[in-house]
């Protein structure tokens, strides 16, 4: 059976303030998309597609892609305005793959473990999201901004990625989006859940798994980095 993984890095990534695209950033010395894509590549997932902004093809291939031999990207494709266009170019490009593992490019911490246990996962319940329950409390705001919910917090779950579906079922529930012209959504998950023909499970992830979006996070990453090197 084939998996392929969709690894995202298109977009702007306004809220880390910075003329560079925050995927490209250094974090510990490498670029922070060279991290997800090293961990698919160290797994057991077939190939990968690597979504870029329009014309990034080029300076990925040259500067992470070449550079960190990776050799499982098998294309490079443009991504879109919205998250979930670059995702539909993915799955696109995606032929002949059984399942898909769409995974964000700003989450560079992910695991061989997490991508291990979303490979079982999808292969069992064909639709899957990595997340783990929140810490803090969650609240729902009025437009007055009084608070107005109070989820029950052992019910509230913070979603990451790589979110694993089967090909065929993925691509066919966001055509049905596109269709509809609905632009709300904000995970592969969720267009699942909305137009698609099953009902996803949710996975843990883990809270390393965090994406890189404000400034902060940079901070956050290297450390746990240089953890994880120094425990080897
Ligand atoms: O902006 P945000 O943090 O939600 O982006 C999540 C992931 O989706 C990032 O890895 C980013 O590179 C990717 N993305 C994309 N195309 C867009 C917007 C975001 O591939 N138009």
């Amino acid at each position: 059976e084939k998996f392929t993984a969709i690894v995202l890095a298109g977009g702007t990534g306004k809220r880390m303030h910075s003329h560079i695209h925050k995927q490209y950033l250094t974090l510990a010395g490498k670029p922070v998309l060279y991290y997800a894509l090293k961990a698919f590549e160290e797994s057991d997932i077939t190939d990968i597609i690597l979504v870029t902004g329009a014309d990034e093809e080029a300076y990925c291939k040259r500067k992470i892609i070449d550079k960190y031999h990776i050799g499982k990207v098998k294309a490079i494709v443009p991504g879109g305005v919205e998250r979930y266009h670059s995702v539909y170019a993915g799955l696109c490009a995606a032929e002949g793959a059984d399942y898909v593992l769409i995974h964000d490019g700003a989450r560079p911490l992910v695991s061989a473990d997490i991508i291990k246990r979303s490979m079982q996962a999808v292969k069992e319940y064909r639709a899957c999201v990595a997340g783990m329950p929140v810490k803090d409390t969650i609240k729902i705001a009025d437009e007055d901004g009084y608070a107005k919910l109070t989820p029950e917090r052992s019910k509230v779950w913070q979603i990451q990625t790589p979110q694993c579906f089967v090909t065929a079922e993925i691509r066919e529930a966001y055509q049905k989006m596109m269709e509809a012209g609905d632009d709300s959504v904000t995970d592969d998950g969720m267009v699942m859940e909305t137009y698609g023909i099953r009902g996803v499970r949710m996975i843990k992830g883990s809270y390393e798994n965090m994406k890189i979006t404000t400034p902060e996070d940079m901070l956050l990453g290297e450390a746990i980095l240089k953890g994880r090197s120094t425990e080897r």
